[in-house]
């Protein structure tokens, strides 16, 4: 890195300084390991490799005004990486080793960490992988940690894009009872081909139906889905939903505004009653949806006919953004700030 154009970075990855490692063997964590490498030297005949042993987490550091550096819902992600741990029978990264990866990464790059003025920011990609060796089909004895950052410029440049998506049937990104809730990349290989299916017809994304009768949303392959009705936010529930922290954060956010929160199973026809409709995660926090087409049922559903954001989805983004950059205050305890 010579000169990095702050206000031209994309969503992709950059070499940085440093990462930190960590590695479990006979039965125990060891102590955290700082590497300067981006190679990961495995067995071949590793767990991650032949039998999915693989989660991930994505999260983010911002740099406010005041030049300090912010981390969002560092525990959030700490637990949810453990749940992905236990679904796939890795070991529990300890909170307090997760949260000391992501600080020391963090630190240790600080000068990747973008400005506040630029609308990048610093995306945080912990790993967790099975690295001993095994040819039958069983967990692995030891494992990877692994933690390295990136700088990442705004999903949308120039302001919001409301973009248009599809729902199909073909494709399930996870099984009723499988792993849809944990965040493993088995989940991302089986949806891949759907993805670039709906790519070439001029989708940004997928949004999927529950696996089991094809009835009620679920998510779109990367983020979660909402869609505001009145004074309502409403959020698809079922069992087979990564349970996106960006939307837990705008429930919390909409019910404090004094929209009512609906987090149930939504219909595929209730889509034809939303005002509003959008994806939320990390990476965009909040991406508009300007249509769904329903492609086996040849039916479209329009929002945003005047290209305008909306309303309350514009109001939510704000509030967190200015949580998240420490524009404004953080009642909820959400942000860590690096001292
Ligand atoms: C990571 C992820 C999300 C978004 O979660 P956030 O915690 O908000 O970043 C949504 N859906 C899936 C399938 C994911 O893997």
């Amino acid at each position: 890195m010579e000169n990095i154009n702050w206000s031209d970075l994309s969503f992709g990855y950059i070499q940085t300084d440093y990462n930190v490692r960590c590695y479990y063997r006979d039965g125990k964590w060891g102590e955290l390991e700082v590497c300067s490498s981006e190679i990961i030297n495995i067995h071949m005949s590793a767990t991650c490799l032949h039998y999915g042993q693989e989660a991930f987490e994505g999260l983010k550091a911002y740099r406010g005004k005041d030049g300090k550096v912010r981390i969002f819902r560092m525990d959030e992600n700490g637990k949810r990486m453990q749940a992905s741990g236990r679904g796939i029978k890795m070991p529990e990264v300890p909170l307090e080793l997760f949260e000391a990866a992501v600080l020391k990464a963090v630190r240790l790059n600080e000068r990747f960490i973008p400005p506040y003025e630029s609308g990048s920011s610093l995306y945080i990609r912990p790993l967790l992988i099975g690295t001993g060796a095994c040819i039958g089909v069983q967990p692995a004895e030891e494992y990877l940690f692994l933690v390295f950052i990136t700088p990442v410029g705004p999903y949308f440049k120039g302001g919001f894009q409301p973009t248009k998506i599809c729902i199909t049937r073909e494709f399930d990104r996870a099984a009723p009872q499988g792993t849809g809730t944990i965040k493993v990349g088995g989940n991302y290989a089986a949806s891949l081909v759907a993805g670039e299916q709906a790519k070439e017809k001029g989708y940004t994304a997928v949004l999927y139906l529950d696996p089991k009768e094809k009835k009620y949303l679920d998510e779109c392959g990367p983020a979660n889905f909402f869609g505001i009705r009145g004074n309502s936010y409403i959020t698809p529930q079922s069992n087979s939903i990564l349970p996106s922290i960006t939307n837990k954060s705008l429930m919390q956010l909409a019910e404090n505004m004094g929209l009512t929160v609906e987090h149930r199973p939504v219909p595929v026809e209730e889509l034809a009653t939303f005002e509003e409709a959008a994806e939320c995660g990390t990476a965009a926090v909040i991406a508009p949806i300007s249509q769904i087409d329903d492609l086996d049922e040849n039916k479209s559903y329009v929002y945003l006919p005047d290209g305008k954001l909306g309303v309350v989805c514009e109001k939510l983004y704000n509030k967190l953004r200015a949580i998240q950059y420490g524009d404004e205050p953080d009642p909820y305890g959400w942000v860590t700030v690096l001292e």
